[in-house]
């Protein structure tokens, strides 16, 4: 995390569990914060990391230079934005962070641009751990030079910042990323599964593809069962880290990415499925308790 001092002031909308973090860092750098958030309990913590809570979102936008979204889905970013451009200083950047839908993202820079403003969209890997330690990494979309303007702040919130391409591309990256994430877990926990029922021990198991054309990151950094990786959320009854609900929403963005371009992308579509139907039961797990559901869908299937 940079420590950057500067005397812009930065509107942030949407305080909830990684918003909140976020600002309370640009704070912490010297920046003012003009937040808002409706939820009173997120007003309340912001007021005590030291923002100035407004009563509305266009008061915190129309004294700000650059601002920051951090928001629950693609609707209510473009509601906000309809909501808060007309109040901007003219020039003003917008950065969202939320994930949303690469069509929403670029629907949301082209509004913005329309109105006299500047954008791009920065989407977030790296969790609630990460927003409060300052070293999200970030996946930016826009022209380059509003890219460089929104680097400073993003590199107080953020250890790693990418600028991935024109808008709309840094969505890109998360979904792709989170895609491959997902069919991974699954894939890994397929192999588990079969593994025990063929008599092998998880920890023989990771010996083995821990260092095999096999490995992956599910595998040695985040193992979805206990004992291998002791800080895996497999070790701590699947409390999250990434709630499965979170990978549900990712699965269904990249989804509906894979249909309207065309990409003959079946396993990132089962994946989705596999995800959906676990998140009806198990929405506050760790998306790595598909490990479980695969365990027990399998259990008196032998032949
Ligand atoms: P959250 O639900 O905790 O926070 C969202 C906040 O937005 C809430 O406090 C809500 O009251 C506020 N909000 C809703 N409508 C608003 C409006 N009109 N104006 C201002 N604020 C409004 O969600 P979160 O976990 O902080 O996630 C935020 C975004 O970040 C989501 O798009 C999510 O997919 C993404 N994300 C989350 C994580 C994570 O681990 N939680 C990781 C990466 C990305």
């Amino acid at each position: 995390m940079s420590t950057e001092n500067t005397s812009k002031t930065v509107g942030f909308l949407g305080l909830g569990h990684m918003g909140g973090p976020m600002a309370a860092n640009l704070i912490k750098a010297g920046y003012e914060v003009l937040a808002f958030d409706p939820v009173p309990a997120a007003q309340d913590q912001a007021r005590r990391d030291g923002a100035t809570v407004v009563a509305t979102a266009a008061e915190a936008v129309a004294a700000a230079d650059i601002v920051l979204t951090m928001l629950p889905n693609g609707r209510i970013v473009l509601d906000v934005y309809r909501e808060v451009l007309p109040s901007a200083k003219p020039g003003t950047l917008f950065i969202d962070s939320s994930t949303i839908d690469v069509a929403d993202a670029v629907a949301a820079a082209e509004l913005a641009v329309a109105q006299g403003h500047r954008a791009v969209d920065a989407p977030v890997s790296g969790g609630v751990g990460g927003a409060v330690a300052g070293t999200l990494t970030f996946m930016v979309g826009g022209p380059e030079a509003d890219f460089a303007d929104a680097l400073p702040l993003l590199e107080i919130m953020g250890g790693k910042v990418v600028h991935c391409g024109g808008a709309g591309v840094g969505q890109a990256a998360k979904i792709c990323n989170n895609m491959l994430l997902g069919i991974s877990m699954i894939g890994l926990s397929e192999a588990l599964v079969l593994g025990e029922k063929l008599g092998l021990t998880h920890d023989k198991f990771y010996d083995v593809v821990s260092t095999a054309s096999g490995q992956s990151w599910a595998l040695t950094s985040y193992c979805p069962v206990p004992g291998p990786v002791p800080t895996s959320p497999a070790n701590n009854d699947y409390q999250p880290g990434f709630a499965t609900a979170l990978m549900n929403k990712d699965l269904g963005l990249a989804a509906n990415a894979l249909r309207t371009n065309g990409v003959d992308g079946q396993i990132g579509l089962l994946a989705a499925e596999i995800y959906n139907r676990f998140n009806q039961d198990e929405a506050g797990k760790d998306f790595s308790a598909i490990v479980t559901d695969i365990r027990k869908r399998s259990e008196g299937e032998s032949a």
